[in-house]
């Protein structure tokens, strides 16, 4: 089983894509790892790409797309994958459905978590850390006892600049006018499942096992 996770961030994608890939027994290919593993084993494109990672540039698609496909050829994949964070844009959607059918492997499945902007923008948004001891805390999910006050020293809490609604919100913005197409791409396919990230966890992983198992 070949699939592939889509979700914005705040939506629960890892917890989701770790809890198939333990049902499924299938490797979790996150871009991030394909490098690390291409850059420490330093094949030419890992090489190649700790070139453009050292200068802070951005890895060019090809590299990129290249260090993916040396990916999904190990002999772990032949059972399947989950790739998660990748492709990105519409022209690596091509470049995959390129590396995978010169693999003799084609995608099943493209699950895509759905969460209403502004409820992540809420998850997103409410992260507090202890300028004191560093402790962090979120007003939804792990508040302190009060307000604004580190439970473990007294300290007073803050939100990280990067955490403000406006930068998040830019963040979710960029990533969903990027990804819109991808979800068309994919529609155009009859690959994509939507599935409602705004339940608790474990529904969301019940409807994602039930449709990879066929059964929705
Ligand atoms: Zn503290």
């Amino acid at each position: 089983m070949n699939v592939l996770f889509m979700g914005p961030p705040g939506a629960g994608k890892g917890t989701q894509a770790e809890k198939i890939v333990e049902e499924f027994q299938i490797p979790h290919i996150s871009t991030g790892d394909a490098f690390r593993l291409a850059m420490s084993q330093g094949t030419p494109l890992g090489v190649e790409a700790k070139s453009y990672v050292d200068k802070g540039l951005l890895v060019p698609d090809e590299i990129t797309n290249g260090i993916v496909k040396e990916r999904l050829a190990q002999p772990d994949c032949a059972k399947g994958f989950l790739l998660d964070g990748y492709p990105r844009t519409l022209a690596q959607a091509e470049a995959l459905d390129e590396m995978l059918s010169s693999l003799g492997k084609t995608l099943n499945h493209v699950v895509n978590l759905k969460v209403d902007r502004n409820l992540l923008l809420a998850r997103l948004t409410g992260r507090r850390i202890c300028r004191s001891c560093g402790a962090t805390y979120h007003v939804m999910f792990n508040a302190p006892k009060q307000e604004g006050v580190c439970d473990k020293c007294g300290g007073e809490l803050y939100q990280r600049s990067d955490d403000t609604e406006e930068k998040v919100g830019t963040r979710l913005d960029e990533y969903l006018n990027k990804t819109a197409p991808l979800l068309d791409f994919y529609g155009n396919k009859g690959i994509l499942y939507e599935v409602n990230g705004e339940q608790d966890i474990q529904a969301v992983t019940a409807e994602i096992h039930a449709h990879l198992r066929g059964q929705s």
